[in-house]
Parts: structure tokens; C-alpha cells; sequence
């Protein structure tokens, strides 16, 4: 080969390297979040197959399935064991979608998308987290690339609708815990009845620093206020969210037990979570303002 062409090689080799950052998931997670968890059916078509503490709802159509969230890189196996238990197949899942670009709901996605083919869905606000392996993250993105970068197909806003058969899901613009957090609003129906069922992201907070220093997400204080005033007005019937402690699964519902949307059905719950989150959300503005 001649010398310019050899030169040129090297070229894109060592351009294709430095942009190909290994990914390395923060360690020294809770140990719920990697501990398997028994699949159950939430109600209607939605099924809870997350690990024992990181949620994934798996919703299953007439045209093929809906996955959301994926834990960590590590929960790849278990959520698809957990949809095998159910008797469903993971490669009917023909959309994918989650409720925010950080690692521990997103570890598995790129593999899952490879795998399936489906197609990903995701609120735009979060989209260069997730082509970033959430390096661009403002606060995550310390710790570098957390998760494989994943290209979205779809980018939603705020009320958009993703469709596949029976089923339409609303998403919900949700930010400040990342730009592009969501919730997802739905109906679903069993023998007895039909439920309005939110997928819920509360806005927790994530960073000791003041919200006006950080300068790569100048609209989060604004965010996180407008998020707390849309989700008290959510009309649904049944909850769940983006952890499983969040909504306390295990202290309503124990392993093995029978089918029973009643557990979910705990609003007070809800609007008393996010009143404790908008409480910390309003102290934080106030020790900001002591601050230099
Ligand atoms: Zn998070």
C-alpha cells in the first residue's frame, strides 16, 4: 500500500477510537437495583418486569409489545427472563421508551434495540443524553459514558402519542430530574373495568450545587417548577413510577401474590410524594439564595 493511503488508514482508525469511549456504569448501586424480582401483571395489559428495585413496564398489544425502561446493563437478562415467565416473546417488543436518559433506566436499551429492532421513542429533551451515552448529562456526565450510546428514532413533546394497536400512550414533559424526563398517561381494561394508569417520573433532585450554576441546564430551576404544578393536575386511577421504591411495591405487594390493580390505586400517596419533593425542590431554592 502506498504511504498516503497507510496515512490515511491510520487516520480513521484512531479518529473511530477516540470516539468510541468505553462505557463504564458507576458501581456501588444499591443492591436492590441488580436483584431479581418476580414479574407480576400490574393491571390490564401492563406487566411490571423491572429487578427488584429498577422498574420496566413491558405493555402488550394486539400489534406487538412496549417496553419502558431497562434498569441497568446488567438487568438485560432477568427483564427478559421475567417477560419469558409471563409467556410473552422479548423480540415482539416493537417499541421502546423510557422515562429518563440516566443509566440506571437505560443500561440495557442499546442492547435491547439491537436485538429486537424496535424502534425508540424518546421525549426530544433527552435525546443528546442518550446519543451520548449520558456524558452530556449536567451532573451525571462527570462519571463520563454511563451507559451505550443509543440513537432515538422518534423525538416526542410534551402530549405527543405513541401508538401501537389497542394501546396509546400520552407522553408527558416532565423535566428537571434530566432535560427530558417523562411520565406516560394511558387507559387499559381487564374483565371488570378500565383504568387510567401513570407511569410517573418525580422530579427528584440530584445535584448539591446551586441550579444557577449549572450552565449546561439553565432552565432547570424553571423546569422543576413547572413540572411540580403539571403533575398535581394528573387525573388517573392507578400509579406506578421509575422505581419501584418510589410507589412502595413491596410493601403493597409480596411474592406470589394474586392479581390486584386496587394495590396500585393509592393517589394520596402520589400527591403526598410529590408535595415531600416539592418541599425539598423549595428549601433548596431558599439555602441557594444563602449561598455565594
Ligand atoms: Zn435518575
Amino acid at each position: 500500500m502506498e504511504m498516503k493511503r497507510i496515512f490515511f488508514l491510520l487516520l480513521i482508525t484512531f479518529s473511530f477510537l477516540s470516539n468510541a469511549q468505553a462505557v463504564s456504569e458507576p458501581k456501588n448501586n444499591p443492591a436492590e437495583w441488580s436483584k431479581p424480582y418476580e414479574p407480576f401483571k400490574i393491571a390490564g395489559n401492563l406487566y411490571y418486569v423491572g429487578t427488584y428495585d429498577l422498574a420496566s413496564y413491558l405493555i402488550v398489544t394486539d400489534k406487538g409489545n412496549i417496553l419502558i425502561n431497562t434498569g441497568l446493563a446488567d438487568s438485560l437478562p432477568m427483564i427478559k427472563n421475567n417477560i419469558k415467565q409471563l409467556g410473552f416473546n422479548y423480540k415482539d417488543i416493537k417499541i421502546l421508551t423510557l422515562t429518563q436518559a440516566h443509566f440506571d433506566h437505560m443500561g440495557a436499551m442499546a442492547d435491547f434495540k439491537k436485538e429486537t429492532g424496535a424502534k425508540l421513542y424518546v421525549d426530544e429533551k433527552d435525546a443528546e443524553e442518550l446519543k451520548s451515552g449520558g456524558k452530556s448529562d449536567y451532573e451525571l456526565g462527570k462519571y463520563g459514558v454511563t451507559f451505550k450510546p443509543v440513537q432515538p428514532d422518534f423525538l416526542l413533546k410534551n402530549n405527543d402519542k405513541i401508538k401501537l394497536g389497542n394501546t396509546t400512550l400520552t407522553l408527558l414533559h416532565h423535566p428537571g430530574h434530566t432535560k427530558g424526563s417523562c411520565s406516560f398517561l394511558f387507559e387499559t381494561k381487564d374483565k371488570d373495568q378500565t383504568y387510567k394508569i401513570l407511569i410517573a417520573n418525580l422530579p427528584s433532585i440530584i445535584i448539591d450545587r446551586k441550579f444557577s450554576d449549572i450552565t449546561s441546564y439553565q432552565s432547570i430551576q424553571k423546569d422543576y417548577a413547572e413540572t411540580f404544578e403539571a403533575m398535581k393536575k394528573i387525573d388517573f386511577d392507578l400509579w406506578v413510577a421509575s422505581h419501584a421504591s418510589q410507589f412502595d411495591l413491596h410493601k403493597k405487594r409480596k411474592t406470589g401474590d394474586p392479581y390486584n390493580p386496587k394495590l396500585f390505586m393509592d393517589k394520596e400517596n402520589y400527591f403526598k410524594r410529590l408535595k415531600d419533593l416539592e418541599n425539598n425542590y423549595l428549601k433548596k431554592i431558599k439555602e441557594d439564595s444563602t449561598k455565594k
